[in-house]
């Protein structure tokens, strides 16, 4: 284990920047902590912190100037791999035929700073979607295997986390090029870090690093158990599969359908949901169309609308849907959960359901099929 400073945290991003990677990290943008480009640490949401709680978010100033004393914003990474909108190939008429175009193009080679452990196993379970026996898209691999991640692990946990009941944090265990824990203490603001990778140490070695102390390190652990010690929320994830799959009748569906907008905020903050749609248009014309893809949701009713009728009409199918996707089929279809604990759907629910709450309704009902 190492420890750096801010200033060679800054160095990292340089280097990061010279070496041709476009740095993305948490900035702050309309009242939340975001992911975009940065180009230096002055960027970062030094002295931000957020609170967090179903149906609610904002940001808080700390009292100290923490650059990564906040949890989980409302974006993910997935907006830089999967990105929300994308043109897939365009054609043109050539002659009584016509011609097409695949984007040309430079795929983004990315440095990504501030990756919390939940959103790496995201990217972990959105590996097995986007790259499988199946199906490979080439546009999510080609800007996978570029990728540079430096983790952060989370030294506090919003009232909306899980992950240590999903197993997927709070500490970043592998899956980084380089990890950081930031401490500030009476021995003043420093990142305790460690390398996973040889990009990892190759940067290192470029940066004026310093052997952690025992007691340093210590203080980085520390402040991690503090992270899961404060967990409030938790999900009983045994025999979950079998629970909501034996369970699709369950009265506790209708309830829910009572107070969901169908208005996919669950769905569009997830780290891991992956709907999409095409979308083909036509200009004027007529010699020139294009293909886009688009993130949808299972929530949006013309997302099961199909040649003969639509299979998914009310609310209640599409919340059942979508958590027993999440939380079962999910483990059928990429052998793992498809939920990392993050709590994004809990906070951005504009009425505020929990899927932890829902799934012990269903768990602790007298109307339960085991
Ligand atoms: S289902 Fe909710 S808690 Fe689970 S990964 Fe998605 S947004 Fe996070
Ligand atoms: S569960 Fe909440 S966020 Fe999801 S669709 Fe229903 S109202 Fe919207």
């Amino acid at each position: 284990m190492k420890t750096i400073d801010k200033s060679n945290l800054d160095k990292i991003i340089g280097i990061l920047k010279k070496d041709g990677y476009t740095v993305i990290g948490p900035i702050v943008k309309d009242g939340a902590i975001v992911y975009d480009e940065i180009e230096s640490i002055n960027d970062l949401p030094a002295g931000w912190g957020d609170e967090q709680e179903a149906g609610s978010y904002r940001l808080v100033k700390r009292n100290d100037e923490s650059l990564f004393g906040y949890v989980v914003g409302p974006q993910s990474w997935k907006k830089f791999l999967f990105p929300q909108r994308m043109k897939l190939w365009e054609a043109g008429r050539d002659g009584r035929g016509f011609t097409i175009k695949h984007s040309d193009e430079p795929v983004p080679k990315y440095a990504f700073l501030g990756v919390r452990s939940c959103e790496l196993k995201a990217i972990f379970i959105q590996d097995k979607v986007f790259n499988n026996d199946l199906y490979t898209d080439s546009y999510y691999n080609n800007v996978r295997n570029n990728i540079f991640i430096i983790s952060v692990n989370c030294t506090q946990a919003a009232s909306t986390c899980f992950c240590v009941s999903m197993k997927s944090g709070p500490k970043a265990k592998d899956g980084f090029d380089i990890s950081l824990t930031e401490v500030i203490g009476k021995d003043g603001h420093y990142f305790v870090l460690d390398e996973s990778t040889e990009k990892g140490k190759e940067l290192t070695a470029k940066l004026d690093a310093e052997i952690a102390t025992d007691e340093q390190v210590k203080a980085a652990d520390t402040r991690v158990a503090s992270a899961e010690l404060g967990m409030k929320r938790s999900m009983n994830t045994a025999g979950i599969k079998e629970l909501l799959y034996h369970n699709h009748d369950h009265p506790n569906w209708a309830e829910i359908a009572t107070r969901c907008l169908s208005c996919a905020n669950c769905t569009l903050v997830c780290p891991t949901c992956f709907c999409h749609t095409m979308e083909d248009t036509t200009d004027l014309t007529g010699d020139h169309t294009e293909r886009w893809r688009r993130w949808d949701s299972c929530f949006s009713l013309d997302y099961s609308k199909v040649a003969g009728g639509n299979f998914r009409t009310s609310p209640k199918a599409r919340y059942r849907q979508w958590m027993t996707h999440k939380l079962a089929s999910w483990i059928d279809q990429f052998g793992t959960s498809g939920c990392v604990g993050c709590g994004r759907c809990i906070s951005w629910c504009p009425v505020g359901i929990d899927i932890t709450k829902e799934v012990e309704k269903i768990r602790n009902s007298p109307k339960t099929k085991s």
